[in-house]
């Protein structure tokens, strides 16, 4: 058995943390925040608590439904049909329908034949890697033409990855099509999202529970400041206090890796460095009323400061909110936009009047809560040929000090269930590369 570290308590060092103690390893967590979860992590709204960001579970999301069952969630799992919008030449329009689809008027019938061609086509795709060699953009202007592109995928990009979008494969918006045309291979081909009651918060309460029982520590307040290899062992500072394990896993963002870990090579800091993330600030709304019935509604409107607008009460009875409609505006963003420089009372001044020229019952007294959060490294773009020049190796030249993060998820789209496809794989990779130090051979570099 040996001793192992993890680096960070989102749900992929969580999940990793089951698996590895299921392997007869005894686990730590290190997590710089007061509590699990990261990006799932609940934040109180007023008077309720759900997520800081919006989160909804599909009806093909093997893995997480497999952790909901193991949690003993399962009952507590309900399922919504739910509707798109989208805001585009300054109307709010449906398009949840095939009927709606043909009658959208942004687009000739020609158009919607190649864009539903195109669609159809991306979700038969079993063959992604050669994908990654083309542009998004490219691929996008071929197979749906020119016109669907400066009508919709252009904004719709554009909303989802800022200047990014630019330099996005194909593979990124197969990913995004193939998780979305999941969501719709129910019997009536409508969109149904389900959610735990209680959000994200009762998963990861449960899960935490779990891992006591495994025999999981998990230390908060942990932030790892420095990662070393000496003689076998792995020592990891953090701010209250350092600790030695015989193996370390990171699964921090790549440049914060390579912030910490200072025995990496010239070429790996390098690689880490040059992976491109997508931030996101996002106001969370409780609102006197709803807005629309849609779940998401996308703007391909570019006056709009916001990308989309999430209405989490389209799907969670308004009940559990005292009435109130909860609403989400998210705003995905490139490192250097200088929207990061804001205030969060400018951010909600600003998405306030855009609401309000969107949604004419719309008043801003009808407010009562707005909670803006931002996180400057959320995703990481895949960009051309990503997997062969980016998407770092599970093996270091650091002796014993191992890499499991979600830019290796090159062929989907983040979400929980990709992560712990993630955390199951990479599990099973590291049961062969973990050693404890009387069981001699050290683990060499990009052993993965
Ligand atoms: C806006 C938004 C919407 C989303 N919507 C959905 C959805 O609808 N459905 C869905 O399935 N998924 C959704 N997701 C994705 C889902 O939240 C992620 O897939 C998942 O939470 C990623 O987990 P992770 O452990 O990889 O990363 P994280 O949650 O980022 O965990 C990393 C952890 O490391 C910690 N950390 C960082 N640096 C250090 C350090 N130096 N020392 C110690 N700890 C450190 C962080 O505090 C954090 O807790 C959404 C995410 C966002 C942001």
């Amino acid at each position: 058995m040996s001793s192992v570290g993890i680096v960070g308590g989102g749900l992929l060092g969580m999940s990793l943390a089951a698996k590895l103690t299921g392997q007869g390893h005894q686990v730590t967590i290190l997590e710089a925040a007061p509590r699990s979860g990261g990006l799932a992590a609940p934040a109180r709204i007023g008077d309720y608590t759900w997520d800081r960001f919006y989160h909804v579970v599909l009806l093909s999301d093997e893995y997480l439904r497999a952790l909901l069952d193991e949690l003993g969630l399962t009952e507590r799992l309900h399922w919504t049909p739910t509707r798109t919008g989208f805001y585009i030449d300054g109307r709010l329009r449906s398009l949840s329908s095939t009927l709606e689809f043909l009658t959208f008027p942004a687009l000739g019938l020609l158009d919607k034949a190649r864009l539903g061609a195109t669609i159809l086509y991306a979700s038969r795709i079993r063959e992604w890697a050669r994908l990654e060699a083309v542009l998004a953009s490219a691929w996008l202007k071929r197979w749906s033409g020119k016109r669907a592109w400066d009508r919709l995928w252009l904004p719709l990009l554009r909303a989802k990855l800022g200047d990014n979008a630019e330099v996005a494969s194909a593979a990124f918006i197969w990913a995004i099509i193939a998780r979305m045309y999941g969501a719709r291979r129910t019997g009536m081909k409508r969109e149904t999202f389900g959610y735990v009651e209680g959000g994200y918060a009762s998963v990861l309460q449960r899960f935490d529970e779990h891992l006591g029982g495994l025999g999981v520590e998990s230390i908060y307040d942990a932030r790892a400041t420095e990662v070393r290899s000496t003689n076998g062992r792995v020592q990891v500072a953090t701010a209250s206090g350092s600790r030695e394990f015989d193996n370390v896993i990171l699964t921090i963002p790549c440049s914060r890796i390579a912030d910490v870990c200072p025995q990496l090579t010239e070429p790996e800091q390098s690689r880490l460095r040059a992976v491109r993330y997508q931030g996101i600030v996002c106001a969370a709304l409780l609102l006197e009323r709803p807005l629309a019935d849609y779940y998401i509604t996308n703007i391909t409107d570019a006056r709009v400061p916001f990308t989309a607008v999430i209405e989490m009460t389209a799907l969670v009875d308004r009940r559990h909110f005292g009435g109130h409609a909860l609403v989400y505006l998210p705003k995905y963003l490139t490192q250097q936009e200088p929207f990061w420089e804001k205030t969060d009372a400018q951010i909600e001044a600003e998405f306030l009047s855009a609401l309000e020229e969107m949604y004419p019952h719309f008043r801003r007294e009808q407010v009562k809560v707005c909670q803006v959060s931002r996180v400057r490294e959320m995703l990481a773009v895949t960009t051309l040929n990503y997997s062969a020049m980016l998407l770092p190796p599970t093996g270091t030249t650091v002796e014993r000090v191992f890499v499991v993060n979600s830019a290796q998820i090159a062929n989907g789209t983040l979400n929980v269930n990709e992560t712990l496809g993630l955390a199951d794989r990479k599990a099973r990779e590291l049961g062969s590369l973990l050693r404890s130090p009387r069981a001699g051979s050290p683990v060499h570099a990009g052993a993965a």
